[in-house]
């Protein structure tokens, strides 16, 4: 009997050849392999103080903080959440979690005490490393949880917490080394995927080094970043595009990373031209706000050589209208995704031979790694130009998520292909374009925004029988979460009161921006809510929706 011929897969590649990655060592040793080279170069400097720390400075204090992790118990493979703002304190904790054999579960300090709790117990934290404006939002679960408290800043420490200080400055000969497996898990960010709620996405020492390999190693040098560059950390690092693409990638080159707290125009432009800074990772939010503000011609900014967009779409009027104001700088847009490690694309503006960078274009594949696309009805590998489902394959990505092997099973396919519900193409020069997405989530400014997740808190509700989210479009955030909403049985719910109900519940950009009552969400017979069925209905309502 003949064998069956499978049907051929077209795979996209880079541009660029496949490097050679040295993967199978701890991510700290990865990044500081220079130290020796980088030791008295400036690392992190703190935008709100002007504090410069050294990389030999970083690595000491990482170091310490890891052998003060070792002291309260912490052990290979142990939880614990940064729920800081971006500071010089996160990059150091985020370092030991790797030099402690440990693992980092990133969370967004603005969010709501419910929300932090539902990431502590899903990823099994035994410590918490916060500031003390936010101890009040977690003492409470860290009690009953027996989770450990740490906070950054002068003392003393609120009551029952422990000093960042005091642990960072634990006798690093403390430190007993702990072993070590490439697989073992030191980041866990939480996304919500292409369906459900937010799960904790298992990132490796083995996924961060190939990704961050994949974008600035090899002989192509400027590829994106080089030692000379001072890099902007706007973004916030408990995000992997900052975490990776800003941090990591900056440490591996030996670049100096500006840290700033949080995004205004103003000082952003203040601190870019004082200190000269050359790259600026940015969100297409940013950009839209650099482009509206008066403020950006008053200051020199000619020392960006790149601005990179990634996160969510931009298109190209707003691209147009920012390199107006940027005429010195390249923009380049990437493609992440935080299971794929995260990048999955990337622009080449700066490689050797450069290529020509399309508007619009997410770039090209990163290499050391297979890209293909793929009809979503019938999972067949599709050619140039013909818009599916964007998969990606290689050791970047995601182990899985922690404790659901299912949710694991549903996005990585038994050939190792990861599925990203992003609909796209790939052009005849190898340029991926996005152009729209078959899963759940919802962008607003690059954060995620998990319907399911919106959709459980609104049925808690007894005035309201059933629910449904979806996003719309908006100018300043990109989406929103919109709710359909099917009141109760003689229930006469507001609006207002669905969005307060919710409002007290989730940070800022998970509030619900309009609330459309109706009297059945459509369903698929499987109970799957039809949620293009919505969208379809929104868009007939308003054109831009
Ligand atoms: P996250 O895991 O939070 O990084 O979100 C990943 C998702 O953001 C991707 O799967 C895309 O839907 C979207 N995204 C990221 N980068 C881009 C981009 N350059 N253009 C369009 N959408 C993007």
């Amino acid at each position: 009997m003949g064998s069956i011929a499978l049907p051929e897969e077209t795979i996209f590649r880079s541009k660029l050849p496949d490097i050679e990655i040295t993967n199978d060592i701890p991510l700290h040793t990865y990044c500081f392999e220079r130290l020796a080279e980088f030791a008295g170069r400036p690392c992190v400097i703190d935008g709100a103080t002007g504090t410069v720390l050294t990389y030999a400075e970083v690595d000491a204090a990482a170091r310490g903080f890891a052998a003060g992790l070792f002291s309260v118990g912490i052990g290979r493979g142990d939880v614990f959440m940064i729920l800081l703002r971006n500071s010089p304190e996160f990059v150091i904790a985020f370092l030991a979690a790797s030099y402690r054999g440990a693992v980092a579960t990133t969370a967004n300090p603005f969010y709501t005490s419910g929300e932090i709790h539902k990431q502590a117990a899903g990823s099994g934290a035994r410590l918490i490393i916060t500031e003390s404006c936010y101890v009040d939002k977690i003492r409470e679960f860290a009690r009953e949880r027996n989770i450990t408290i740490v906070t950054v800043g002068d003392g003393p420490a609120p009551d029952g917490c422990r000093l960042f200080a005091d642990l960072m400055g634990t006798d690093a000969g403390a430190l007993s080394a702990a072993e070590f497996d490439p697989d073992d898990v030191v980041a866990l960010p939480y996304s919500s995927g292409t369906t459900g709620l937010p799960k904790g996405v298992m990132l490796t020492h083995r996924s961060l080094i190939t990704s961050v390999a994949q974008q600035v190693d090899g002989d192509n040098p400027n590829l994106y970043l080089h030692q000379d560059d001072v890099l902007l950390c706007v973004l916030p690092l408990f995000h992997i595009y900052s975490l990776n693409s800003v941090l990591l990638c900056g440490l591996r080159v030996g670049a100096a990373i500006l840290i700033m707290r949080r995004f205004e125009v103003g000082p952003l432009l203040e601190l870019v031209q004082r200190h000269s800074v050359t790259i600026a990772p940015f969100v297409p939010p940013i950009v839209l706000e650099f482009v509206k503000s008066p403020l950006v011609d008053g200051y020199d900014l000619s020392s960006i050589r790149m601005v990179m967009s990634g996160a969510a779409p931009m298109g190209k009027e707003l691209e147009d209208k920012f390199m107006a104001k940027l005429p010195n700088a390249q923009l380049g847009q990437g493609y992440g995704m935080t299971e794929a490690g995260p990048v999955l694309s990337m622009c080449l503006a700066f490689a050797k031979e450069p290529f020509e960078v399309k508007s619009g274009a997410c770039g090209t594949v990163v290499r050391n790694a297979e890209m293909k696309i793929v009809d979503p009805a019938t999972g067949a590998s599709l050619g140039r130009n013909q818009r599916g489902e964007i998969c990606i394959r290689g050791a970047q990505i995601m182990k899985g998520y922690i404790n659901d092997p299912e949710a694991t099973r549903n996005t990585i396919d038994k050939d190792g292909w990861l599925h990203t519900g992003d609909i796209g193409y790939v052009d005849d020069d190898d340029e991926v374009f996005i152009v729209d997405r078959l899963k759940e989530i919802i962008k607003y400014k690059g954060f995620q925004v998990a319907p399911a997740e919106l959709e459980a808190l609104l049925i808690t509700h007894p005035n309201i029988a059933d629910a449904a989210v979806v996003p719309m479009k908006d100018e300043a955030a990109g989406e929103v979460p919109v709710a359909f909403v099917v009141r109760s049985n003689g229930s006469k719910i507001s609006e207002d009161e669905i969005k307060q109900y919710i409002s007290k519940q989730v940070v800022f950009y998970k509030r619900i921006n309009t609330v459309f009552f109706t009297e059945t969400i459509p369903k698929a017979p499987s109970g799957k809510i039809l949620r293009k069925d919505l969208r379809a209905k929104l868009a007939a309502q308003f054109p831009i929706g």
